[in-house]
């Protein structure tokens, strides 16, 4: 007789599906046109169809350990053919977010920035958490005189505070993505046919040249999109690293004077080596910002234009767009207010709420949206090694 595999559907599962904004999933018929379409899918059991059934039946155990889910880029070619409106490609977002709360370490902290509902708690924590610094060292008030940020923040509290908080962000996310690894491989029939470095490097480059989500027909322009936030996030990681190195390893300070003379003696006394660091050093970071902010305006667009795109489903991205965006607005705001002699308590609260949207995007990385990419990477050098998923 043959072997009987028993499901155990979880409800509980289901009805959160639903609040995050999933309960298209209802009216998928399993016709499988999602996964005819759908130009990154496997010949060999190919997603999203039978995604959309485990999500119906929340089949929890099996989706979080699922790295078909990572394969799709959420083009959303799939919801404009589906007959029934069932949106698949949005299903399989909130399905990841799922699997990114579900691993998160420490969990509460996955529920809190990984439900848009508890955007004010999220932001609540590094408000609460500045006020305290600023109250504990007695810079709780609106410095008199000049507006210099610094008088505020001084910027050793702001390097001890963004610092180890990061460190304490990598070792969770570390934590979080191991889960993750050892979900994919109980959930896999297969067995690593090939190793993981050379897995992992194709892997990267096909995220640095964005092929897979070149492939999608409908949904080109969402690659230009992404890649400009890619781009501009790792530009400004470059940028971020840049200025630690200046600060902490070469005792150069902004902003960056040229005839600085340790700067200049490393540079054997030229001083146009020395401006064109600074300028290159420059141009990056606010080329890296322009793209970050375009590629943010640019995917809002395209989600404004998308006829019948429910605003549940997309929300959680909603939330990490509209911080990007934020964090830039208030940057330039707070520079302005100060250049401008706006009055202090607009430029220094100004500075603060950048600082705080800054925290939202550093520190909560191990589980907002932006975790998706560390997730992504590792569940396609998976499959990579199990050889199944698509060659480009
Ligand atoms: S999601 Fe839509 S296209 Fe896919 S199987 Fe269900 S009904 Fe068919
Ligand atoms: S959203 Fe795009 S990549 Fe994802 S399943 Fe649908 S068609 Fe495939």
């Amino acid at each position: 007789m043959a072997e009987k595999t028993v499901f155990t559907p979880d409800v509980k599962f289901v009805r959160e599906l639903k609040e995050a904004g999933a309960d298209t999933m209802k009216k998928c018929y399993q016709c499988a046109t999602c996964s005819v379409v759908c130009q990154l899918s496997p010949d060999d059991r190919p997603f999203p169809r039978k995604e959309m059934l485990m999500a119906q039946w929340g089949l929890k155990d099996e989706l979080v350990k699922s790295a078909d889910i990572w394969l799709c880029h959420n083009c959303n070619d799939c919801s404009k053919y589906c007959p029934r409106g069932a949106r698949p490609g949005d299903v399989l977002a909130i399905l990841r977010k799922s699997v990114i709360q579900e691993n998160a370490f420490p969990k509460f902290m996955g529920k809190i920035v990984g439900d848009p509902k508890n955007i004010w708690q999220a932001l609540a924590i590094p408000v609460v958490f500045f006020l305290l610094v600023l109250g504990v060292t007695g810079h709780l008030g609106i410095p008199e005189g000049e507006v210099v940020f610094s008088k505020l923040f001084p910027i050793h509290y702001i390097d001890q505070i963004f610092g180890p908080l990061s460190v304490l962000a990598v070792v969770m996310f570390g934590v979080s993505i191991s889960r993750f690894w050892k979900n994919l491989s109980e959930g896999s029939q297969m067995k690593p046919k090939a190793g993981f470095l050379p897995s992992f490097i194709e892997t990267l480059k096909e995220i640095m040249t964005h092929s897979k989500f070149k492939k999608c027909d409908e949904n080109q322009d969402r690659s230009i999109a992404h890649m400009l936030v890619f781009y501009g996030f790792i530009g400004l990681f470059v940028t971020t690293l840049c200025a630690i190195l200046f600060l902490y390893g070469l005792k150069w300070e902004s902003p960056y004077p040229v005839d600085d003379p340790d700067i200049l003696a490393l540079f054997g006394g030229s001083e146009t080596m020395v401006w064109i660091l600074k300028v290159t050093f420059k141009l990056l970071a606010n080329v890296s910002s322009l793209a970050l902010l375009a590629g943010g305006g640019l995917i809002i667009a395209n989600r404004l234009k998308e006829r019948g795109v429910d605003t549940v489903t997309s929300s959680f991205d909603w939330v990490f767009v509209g911080m990007v965006l934020l964090v830039g607005a208030s940057g330039m705001l707070a520079q302005m207010f100060r250049v401008m002699n706006f009055p202090p308590v607009i430029a220094y609260l100004t500075y603060f709420l950048h600082l705080v949207f800054v925290f939202y995007i550093i520190i909560y990385v191990p589980y907002s949206k932006l975790a998706h990419f560390v997730y992504r990477t590792v569940a396609i050098t998976y499959t990579k090694m199990l050889k199944r998923d698509i060659e480009v």
